[in-house]
């Protein structure tokens, strides 16, 4: 498979193009609106024909490029089934197999930093684990609906339950890491490791975060998939 991890500087999101060289289909997972040149570019250099846009959540630090990218190349907007969305073309549920070609994308429901989060487990070894588990970290669980249990849960049982060597990719990094394995963050991830759940229950509801910058406009924005005028 054809797999690329891209970066937004602005919001340190991870954007991932996943694509089946044989039959040249192409998906994008967590597109950010900023950065729709840059992938359309990228797919047309490749060669590549975008067939969906997948979302881990509904996000509320960017503006997904999901509907610009719908409208540029006639692809697909693929949201977490229970996301409060309206526009989505297709939803997708906990277990469900999305194909692209010969790629496998299989979801598993990670609720924790929203209520309707998922991961995404590619071709059994490259799991996008959006702002679930980060390196060394986790997505934030103190606005949307957010819940620490819940991520306590997604993690320890649906993503620490994986093989140890699968390959962790997150949502965003804010410190330079881009790639982890689960047996890494199992033993060194400083929010789990050695935490019981209410430790962790603790632990995130004394963080005390500043609000995204964009939350206001990111959230109604990205109800609509991306569409920024209302
Ligand atoms: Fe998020």
């Amino acid at each position: 498979m054809l797999f690329r991890q891209l970066f937004d500087p602005e919001t340190s999101t991870y954007t991932y193009l996943i694509a089946d060289p044989a039959t040249k289909f192409a998906v994008l997972v967590d597109p950010v609106l900023e950065q729709v040149e840059r992938d359309r570019r990228l797919l047309n250099e490749l060669g590549l024909t975008l067939k969906f846009c997948l979302e881990t959540h509904i996000h509320a630090d960017h503006i997904t490029g999901t509907a610009k990218l719908r409208e540029l190349t006639g692809c697909q907007g693929i949201v977490p089934e229970n996301a409060q969305v309206a526009c989505a073309d297709r939803l997708i549920k906990d277990k469900e197999v999305l194909e692209v070609g010969s790629v496998r994308i299989e979801a598993i429901a990670t609720p924790g930093h929203t209520d309707s989060h998922m991961a995404y487990l590619v071709n059994s070894t490259h799991l996008l684990t959006g702002d679930a588990l980060l390196i060394r970290g986790c997505g934030r669980t103190d606005f949307q609906s957010g819940n620490a249990e819940a991520m306590y849960d997604s993690i320890t049982q649906r993503l620490f339950a994986l093989p140890d060597e699968t390959l962790v990719y997150p949502g965003h990094d804010y410190r330079g890491h881009t790639v982890s394995t689960i047996g890494e963050e199992k033993l060194w991830n400083p929010r789990l490791a050695g935490r019981d759940r209410n430790e962790f229950v603790q632990l995130m509801a004394n963080l005390n975060l500043p609000d995204p910058k964009k939350i206001m406009e990111a959230v109604p924005a990205n109800q609509r998939c991306g569409s920024v005028a209302a």
